[in-house]
């Protein structure tokens, strides 16, 4: 881990009267958790200097129960004199507020595979489960100086709960845990975050029962399930209720990589893409987009480009039941 990193972030930070935190479009758990998180240590620590999250008016609602009302979004002169910290985002095009350009000085702090090498300093860590991982690491690292409480403990603990899947994810190590188990030491109450994050509500029973009679297979055993607009007015589903679909799909046993389909406004398919064993982050990139190893995200503009990239990650996962054992 790279140490002169630390002591270079100290020294930006120090000597920035405003900071201001990007993360990525459609925020997720760990964007917010991250950005929110460094937000509410770097405030504890320099209580004088002006500190916001940018998010360009987006929100997660799967976050609003922690998430307070969003910050005042800054003046063209006040981004002009801000150090911008971007977490969370592989490439420039996916930052949430573009306006992030405008910043007198870039980091970008990130746990994706490297695709745009933006900032004027960075930190990159492919293997940390979550960027909110890597909040608490920074934290951690600079403890004499940096102070942390359970608020912001709670917001990159959830990050890190979210990102990997409640801890479940390969990419989980035993030093993970060791930083969780820090964010825990601050009093967390677990109990009221993951009634909140996972509850549902009863009206949200009958699309379940659609969607696990909708789920489709490729020939190999890919799973897949569109979410067109029709079905997501159907059942009075956010966008977002409708992007969590993926997930039904991911213990089917054989269908080692799922995709999910969710039609947008202007007629083109989000794709979440998910696998286990199998890697298709490279899958995704042939479709314009990118990601993790096993989680990644893209779009196609129509149907015809969706059964083309279905026949893609069939023919993955042929190659990869051919030439491997052991999965399940
Ligand atoms: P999602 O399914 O949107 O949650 O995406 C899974 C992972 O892939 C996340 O870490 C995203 O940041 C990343 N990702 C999603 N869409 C794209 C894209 N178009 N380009 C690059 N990375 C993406």
């Amino acid at each position: 881990m790279s140490s002169s990193f630390f002591s270079e972030f100290l020294d930006r930070v120090r000597a920035s009267d405003r900071i201001l935190l990007f993360a990525h479009v459609r925020p997720d758990g760990d964007a917010v958790g991250s950005t929110r998180g460094l937000q509410k240590i770097l405030r504890l620590t320099y209580p004088e200097k002006d500190i916001r999250v940018c998010m360009g008016g987006q929100v997660c609602e799967q976050m609003r129960f922690l998430d307070g009302t969003p910050d005042p979004a800054p003046t063209e002169e006040e981004y002009r004199d801000a150090l911008g910290i971007v977490i969370d985002t592989a490439t420039r095009d996916r930052i949430a507020d573009q306006r992030y350009a405008l910043c007198r000085e870039l980091i970008k702090i990130d746990h994706h595979i490297p695709v745009d090498d933006y900032g004027d300093l960075s930190w990159i860590e492919e293997h940390f489960s979550s960027a909110s991982e890597m909040i608490a690491q920074l934290r951690h690292e600079l403890r004499d100086t940096l102070t942390i409480d359970r608020e912001a403990a709670s917001f990159i603990y959830t990050g890190m709960v979210t990102d990997s899947g409640r801890f479940r994810f390969r990419s989980v190590s035993g030093d993970t845990m060791r930083r969780a188990g820090r964010m825990l030491d601050q009093g967390i109450d677990t109990e009221w975050l993951y009634a909140h994050l996972y509850m549902r509500s009863a009206e949200s029973l009958p699309f379940l029962g659609y969607a696990y009679s909708y789920i489709r297979f490729t020939e190999n055993g890919a799973a897949y399930l569109l979410v067109s607009r029709a079905v997501q007015k159907k059942f009075a589903l956010s966008f977002e209720e409708a992007c969590a679909s993926v997930s039904l799909m991911d213990s089917i046993r054989d269908s080692l990589i799922w995709l999910c389909f969710i039609e947008c406004e202007d007629g083109s398919f989000r794709v979440r893409l998910r696998s286990r064993f199998v890697t298709v982050s490279a899958l995704a990139s042939c479709y314009g987009g990118g990601g993790h190893a096993t989680a990644s995200g893209a779009t196609v503009q129509n149907r015809a480009e969706m059964r083309r990239l279905l026949s893609d990650a069939d023919a993955l996962l042929a190659r990869y039941k051919a030439e491997n054992t052991g999965w399940l």
